[in-house]
C-alpha cells in the first residue's frame, strides 16, 4: 500500500515564534522562503505588521494568531512596503486600518496593474522548481524546498487566478509617524532610498525591536537607488534617530524568513554609507575628480566596520555604485 509523505497533507507548514510577550512572528514554510508576518499585542488591539503574497496562506496565519493568542481584535496592518509578497493578503484583515508610506497607494496599484506578468513569472517559478522536486529525493533539504517552493507558487498563482481583494491603506505615515496603543508605542519611519518607494521601518522602543522589510540583508553592501540630496538627508536623519532613540535596541525583524541582519550590521551599513558620503563631500569640496576620488578610495581600507561584506554581485560593485549615486546628489 502506498502512504503519502506527510508534506502531501500539508505541503506549506505555518510556523511561528514568539520572539517576546508581546510580538508573535508567523512564515509559512520551512525551507522556501516566506515572508515574515509580526503580531504586536497592545492594550489597544493587535497589530499586524506584513501579510504576505497568498491569501490563502495568510489566512491560515491569521487562524494560527488566534489561537495562539485566544484574541482576534486586529486594530492596525503597516506594510513595511508595498510589494506583492509583503501586501497582496492584506484582505485577510479587514477590520483593520491599514497603514503605510505616503507613496503606498501608487506602489500597490503598480504591484496590482503588473499582475498578469507577476503569474507568469510565478508559473516560469512553479516550472524551475518542479524540475528540481523530480530530480531531488524528498528527504534532502534540496529535496524538501523544492516540494515547499512548488506548493507555495501553486497556492500563489491559483489565489492571483481566483483574484485577490487589494486593501490599500488608508492611513499613511509621512517622514515620521508615531502610532500609540496603550502600553506600546510604534514609530514608523520613511526609510526609502535602498529597496522600494514606499519603505518604512517600524520601532517598537519598548521592545527594543525594529522591523526592516526587505531593505537590508546583512552581510550585503546596501545598494543606494537614484534619489534628490533632500531624499538622501532624510534617510540618514531617519537612521540616526532610529539609532538614538534605541540605543539598547536588541532585535530586528526582516521581511523574509531566511534574511539574516544583526543589530550590529544595521549600525554598521550606518557607519558606512555616513562615512562615504562624508568622504564624497570632502572630496568635492575640494574639487578632486571622481575618477581620482575612485582611484583614491579603497573600500576595506576606509570601512572596516564593513569590509567583510559582499561588495561585488556578480560584476557589479555595490561599493562604486554608491559613490557614483552619492557623488551625483547636489549639495544642500
Ligand atoms: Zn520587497
Amino acid at each position: 500500500m502506498h502512504v503519502a509523505p506527510a508534506e502531501a497533507q500539508d505541503p506549506i507548514k505555518i510556523n511561528s515564534e514568539r520572539l517576546s510577550d508581546r510580538v508573535l512572528l508567523t512564515w509559512a514554510c520551512d525551507y522556501f522562503q516566506g515572508t515574515n508576518m509580526a503580531v504586536v499585542v497592545t492594550q489597544d488591539g493587535l497589530v499586524i505588521i506584513d501579510t504576505g503574497l497568498s491569501p490563502s496562506t495568510v489566512r491560515r496565519q491569521r487562524d494560527l494568531v488566534e489561537r495562539e493568542l485566544g484574541r482576534s481584535d486586529f486594530r492596525y496592518l503597516i506594510n513595511t512596503h508595498m510589494h506583492n509578497d509583503h501586501a497582496f493578503a492584506n484582505e485577510v484583515f479587514p477590520e483593520a486600518t491599514v497603514v503605510g508610506h505616503g507613496s503606498a497607494v501608487v506602489a500597490l496599484q503598480r504591484e496590482v496593474d503588473l499582475i498578469p506578468e507577476l503569474i507568469e513569472r510565478l508559473r516560469g517559478g512553479r516550472e524551475r522548481y518542479g524540475e528540481w522536486a523530480a530530480a531531488t529525493s524528498p528527504d534532502s533539504a534540496d529535496g524538501k524546498q523544492a516540494r515547499e517552493g512548488v506548493a507555495a507558487f501553486d497556492v500563489g498563482i491559483a489565489d492571483l487566478e481566483a483574484g485577490i481583494e487589494t486593501r490599500f491603506p488608508t492611513v499613511t505615515s509621512g517622514d515620521h509617524h508615531t502610532l500609540s496603543l496603550g502600553d506600546v508605542r510604534l514609530e514608523l519611519f520613511d526609510f526609502t532610498g535602498f529597496h522600494s518607494d514606499s519603505d518604512i521601518l517600524i520601532l517598537i522602543p519598548e521592545e527594543r525591536m525594529l522591523f526592516t522589510g526587505d531593505v537590508f540583508w546583512g552581510g550585503n553592501l546596501p545598494l543606494l537607488r537614484e534619489m534628490t540630496a533632500g531624499e538622501f538627508q532624510r534617510l540618514m536623519d531617519n537612521w540616526k534617530t532610529i539609532l538614538e532613540t534605541a540605543p539598547d535596541l536588541e532585535t530586528i525583524v526582516p521581511g523574509h524568513s531566511d534574511v539574516p541582519l544583526t543589530v550590529d550590521g544595521f549600525r554598521e551599513m550606518y557607519e558606512y554609507l555616513s562615512r562615504l558620503w562624508a568622504d564624497v563631500q570632502a572630496a568635492r569640496e575640494e574639487g578632486t575628480p571622481l575618477v581620482m576620488f575612485l582611484m583614491r578610495n579603497i573600500f576595506k581600507e576606509r570601512y572596516p566596520a564593513v569590509a567583510d561584506y559582499t561588495y561585488i554581485r556578480r560584476d557589479y560593485n555595490l561599493h562604486q555604485h554608491n559613490i557614483y549615486m552619492l557623488w551625483q546628489l547636489e549639495d544642500r
